[in-house]
């Protein structure tokens, strides 16, 4: 426990009477001997010699920690006492950091992921066990290593570099055994330290895999027995037309007509999906004319629309986006038949195709009921349907969007959706200037 400020007050001015009562004495002695001045330097100089001493021990105890403070006298005593109190409390302070640091370490060698630390200038400081087996680091020698000589994916140097801030993870084979994949993340933390968190994801890539398998096994599976039952009620149904046999049951035939070319579509745009999940990027690129590609698209879209709505064009010329031109045709088709789709009959659609800023944008706008913004981030969700009813009654499958944001990430473009409602919305697919052909393309 401190002393309190009137104990030392009281020691000090303990200390300046005893100085006093000592200078009285050896002026006393001296005016017997009538020698004052000499008496009263003599005692002066007992008095810092005194000092002298315990100073001199006070330091060497300082220098030498081991060797035990001797006793001092007076003011000494309690400067003694409250320095050997004080080097207690930094010892048992020193114990407990120790022993916290020492199941800090305990712990994160334990941890699951692999967690290494990274200074400023890229080289490793620390790594945990599961960092050693999962980037095939090795303890002691890689310590500090440079991270980008050790971890060698073409993409990691420009990921480290990028990441001031927690971003998206990195996926990339493991350096321990390409099978497995890993998720790296960076968090940057103190004086431009960085850590680096590696974790396994192999199990969950290969769980997504079989997923996918299973889905786009199913898909197909399920398409030959539909297309028979198709063939048959398309039968049923001119039969139930005429007033034939089956006359009775034309409604519910219809039904079944309508709901089985449902199924078909949904079928379809799940395996579209798979397919764009499995060889999405290997599929051929090419220069893809875009001002024909909309307008012929908006030519169709027109003819099937039969005049409900007013759509118009509005394109850059000459402006030619390198892609997979099947991908491309799926995203300008699902934005312009969701528009609408969902916009009312008299309603007006505009298809736009512009560049500029170093980026081009297609943009598909409607003046339709819009979207209210709490379901904007979950639209491009698979099955996420504002009003299932209507999508369903008016040919949705709840998969266009998921299938346009797919095919945007192959072209490393982004969809935003502006949309308020009753304002109408706007689906804008923002392509990065790479990307771009011909005129103003940059
Ligand atoms: P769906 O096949 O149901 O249209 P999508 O994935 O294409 O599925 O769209 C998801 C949902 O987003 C739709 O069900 C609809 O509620 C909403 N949506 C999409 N486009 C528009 C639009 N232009 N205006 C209003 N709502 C829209």
């Amino acid at each position: 426990m401190d002393l309190p400020a009137n104990e030392v007050r009281r020691i000090w001015w303990m200390a300046g009477l005893r100085l006093a009562a000592w200078l009285l004495a050896a002026a006393l002695f001296g005016l017997v001997f009538d020698h004052v001045t000499l008496a009263l330097l003599i005692a002066l100089a007992i008095y810092t010699s005194g000092h002298l001493i315990f100073a001199y021990q006070l330091h060497r105890w300082l220098a030498q920690p081991r060797v035990e403070p001797r006793e001092g006298v007076g003011v000494w005593q309690d400067i003694y006492t409250e320095l050997y109190r004080l080097k207690q409390r930094n010892r048992r302070r020193k114990k407990r950091l120790k022993s916290i640091v020492g199941e800090f370490q305990a712990s994160t060698a334990a941890l699951p992921d692999g967690a290494v630390v990274i200074d400023g200038r890229g080289r490793i400081v620390w790594f945990n066990n599961a960092a050693a087996a999962l980037l095939a680091l090795r303890a002691g020698q890689d310590n500090g290593q440079r991270i980008v000589n050790l971890v060698r994916h073409p993409r990691f140097a420009e990921f480290l570099a990028s990441a001031d801030q927690v971003g998206a993870p990195l996926e990339v084979p493991s350096p321990a055994n390409d099978t497995d994949t890993l998720s790296l993340r960076i968090v940057p933390y103190g004086n431009s330290q960085r850590l680096l968190v590696a974790r396994d994801i192999s199990e969950q890539k290969r769980l997504e895999s079989t997923r996918r398998d299973f889905v786009a096994n199913a898909s197909h599976e399920l398409r030959t027995p539909l297309t028979v039952l198709r063939g048959y009620l398309e039968m049923m149904t001119e039969e139930s037309d005429d007033a034939g046999a089956l006359a009775a049951w034309r409604t519910p035939i219809r039904e079944m007509d309508v709901q089985s070319a449902r199924m078909g579509r949904i079928i379809e745009s799940l395996l579209r999906l798979a397919r764009l999940e499995s060889e999405g990027l290997a599929q051929a690129q090419e220069t893809i004319d875009m001002p024909a590609l909309i307008q012929r698209l908006v030519a169709d879209f027109r003819k099937s629309d039969e005049g409900r709505h007013q759509i118009d064009v509005d394109v850059q010329p000459g402006l030619s986006l390198f892609g997979r031109p099947a991908e491309i045709e799926s995203v300008v088709s699902n934005l312009v038949a969701n528009a609408l789709r969902y916009t009312p009959t008299g309603g007006h659609v505009v298809v736009r195709w512009r560049g500029g800023h170093g980026a081009a944008q297609l943009a598909v706008s409607d003046d339709g009921p819009g979207i209210a913004t709490e379901h904007l981030p979950r639209l491009t969700e698979r099955f996420y349907r504002i009003d299932s009813g209507r999508s369903s009654s008016d040919g949705g499958t709840g998969l266009g969007l998921a299938i346009v944001k797919h095919s945007l990430e192959h072209h490393e473009a982004e969809l935003h959706i502006d949309s308020e409602l009753g304002h109408g919305s706007t689906f804008r697919c923002v392509f990065p200037h790479q990307r771009l052909v011909g005129a103003n393309a940059a």
